[in-house]
């Protein structure tokens, strides 16, 4: 590859911020990436500090995640819970529809509550494991 501002020089590598090819003469090193020299250095180091911060906190989001997980099956039980207080007291009292109504309303509700949260929870066990996290 060539450098993308001198056709005559090699590249030596790439902008982490642009991807073009840098000859040595128009490059700086920035540490964890390249940048074009006097035009990329404050996109570069941008991508640097994020890439360090996700870094950071991925065992975090982690953790958050599988809570949200949980979170969900707690919803999904509290539902169904609900929706047969209901539904049996409905039954119970036939002359107010209502309830029966809430009852099965709350059980469709917290089924269909599971089923998320079980499919959020198989996506959260795919996720690729943080580094340091502590599992
Ligand atoms: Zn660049």
């Amino acid at each position: 590859m060539k450098c993308f501002y001198d056709h005559s020089q090699d590249a030596v590598g790439t902008c982490k911020s642009c991807g073009r090819g840098l000859s040595s003469e128009y490059l700086t090193d920035m540490g964890k990436g390249l940048a074009c020299k006097n035009r990329c250095e404050d996109d570069v180091r941008s991508v640097i500090t994020l890439i360090d911060r996700n870094v950071s906190t991925s065992a975090a989001t982690s953790q958050i995640l599988k809570r949200a997980s949980l979170t969900g099956y707690g919803s999904a039980v509290f539902l169904t819970l609900m929706g047969v207080i209901f539904t049996l007291t409905g039954l119970g009292e036939p002359h107010i529809a209502f309830i029966l109504y809430l009852g099965i309303g709350f059980l469709a509700y917290g089924g269909w509550t599971f089923v998320r949260a079980y499919r959020y929870a198989a996506i959260v066990a795919k996720l690729p494991a943080a580094r340091g996290n502590n599992e």
